[in-house]
């Protein structure tokens, strides 16, 4: 008899699937390295952690351990579609948004089907078109960003999803209301267009779509977001797609019963009602990235301008042995390598004093790397 074989076994989508890296956690520097306190600039979360109000929220609910989450998470899609102006219908609630990222792949895409995503696109998109056996078809990117045209053009009736971050990371380009519009009118009806917002909070600009507003123009259109990044709760795992009501119920129909917990369920509403949180952290991110791409510039580098609350920066050598460097003086960033951007490294926008240090740090590795 021949010896088990996991491998063998295992479904050729998932053979292939390199798993996720996460950036390094703080008590993982702490412990390899002997560091205290370092600063976490890798994984795109509010520097500020999440908000007050949304704490003492947390610590006066009688949530009941006890028992099971509301698997529909009404009150949380009340508050949410009343925000967003859209029906309770068309929300599909997330473990994060990566969730929701998922049950798409899940319910449109299997073997012999095509999933189109950009080049130095968002790393799940891959994993979840491998992990449905769909084949990942990716489209050289313009200036770091997504080529709109080009991934048109690699629409065949074989795809049955796009992926578009807006803004992408780890690049921080996006696209604005024109070129997005004009995509979503050229799709066939026979292919899903996922628009993944984790940051249109941050971006700031005129020109930036909203694309929950085009759902009634575009019933193939699906929006994701997430309480991840700038409502501080990245911790807790909740995030959302807006869509039709139609494709709502197909994604619903796959989703855990209870994959958002009650502890995330309650944080949620009180990060949403704080909006004065998220405002001070928005202008405070577009203050700091100013600062960081002045510096950056002062220190001789490149960087992508972002619309969010990270930066790429290029670092002209291989960004590993800088962001090794980096570690070893207790500041975390994201080298970028496995997006096909060797030379970069990834920045989160700290808070002001993260940054200074951030920045000194970056400094002396770039003299001795
Ligand atoms: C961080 C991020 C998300 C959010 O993931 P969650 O699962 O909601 O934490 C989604 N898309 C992109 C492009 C991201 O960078």
């Amino acid at each position: 008899m021949t010896a088990f074989d996991a491998l063998a076994l295992a479904v050729t989508g998932v053979r292939g699937i390199k798993p996720y890296q996460p950036g390094k956690p703080i008590d993982e520097v702490e412990r390899e390295y002997g560091i205290k306190n370092p600063i976490k600039l890798a994984s795109n979360e509010n520097p500020r952690g999440a908000s007050t109000a949304a704490r003492h929220a947390l610590q006066n609910s009688t949530i009941d351990f006890g028992r099971y989450p509301d698997g529909t998470a009404q009150a949380l899609k009340v508050k949410l579609a009343s925000r967003l102006d859209v029906g309770i219908e068309q929300i599909t609630m997330g473990n994060g948004s990566n969730d929701v990222l998922e049950l798409v792949a899940r319910v449109f895409a299997g073997p012999n089907d095509e999933i189109v995503y950009s080049a130095h696109a968002f790393a799940v998109y891959g994993l979840v078109t491998r992990s449905v056996g769909a084949e990942c078809i990716v489209v050289d990117a313009l200036q770091w960003g997504n080529d709109l045209d080009a991934m048109a053009d690699a629409v065949t009736d074989r795809t049955r999803v796009v992926f578009i971050a807006n803004p992408n990371n780890p690049t921080g380009t996006w696209s604005d209301q024109q070129a997005l519009r004009h995509f979503l009118g050229v799709m066939p009806t026979t292919t899903v267009v996922v628009v993944d917002e984790a940051y249109c909070e941050y971006v700031g600009d005129s020109a930036y779509p909203n694309c929950v507003r085009w759902l009634g123009d575009f019933p193939n259109l699906i929006v994701t977001r997430t309480f991840s990044k700038v409502y501080g709760l990245a911790a807790l795992r909740v995030g959302y797609g807006i869509s039709s009501s139609t494709v709502a119920d197909l994604l619903n129909r796959v989703r855990q019963p209870f994959n958002v917990n009650s502890v995330a369920q309650f944080a949620a509403m009180a990060a949403l009602d704080d909006t004065e949180f998220v405002a001070a952290s928005v202008a405070e991110n577009h203050n700091e990235r100013q600062r960081l791409y002045a510096e950056l510039t002062k220190l001789g580098l490149d960087y992508i301008a972002s619309g969010g609350n990270f930066v790429s920066v290029d670092v002209k050598r291989p960004a590993v042995d800088v962001y090794e460097n980096m570690l070893q003086r207790g500041v975390i960033v994201r080298p970028v390598g496995a997006y096909g951007m060797p030379n970069h490294l990834r920045i989160t926008v700290g808070v002001g004093e993260e940054n200074t240090v951030m920045l000194n740090v970056l400094s002396q590795c770039l003299q001795v790397t």
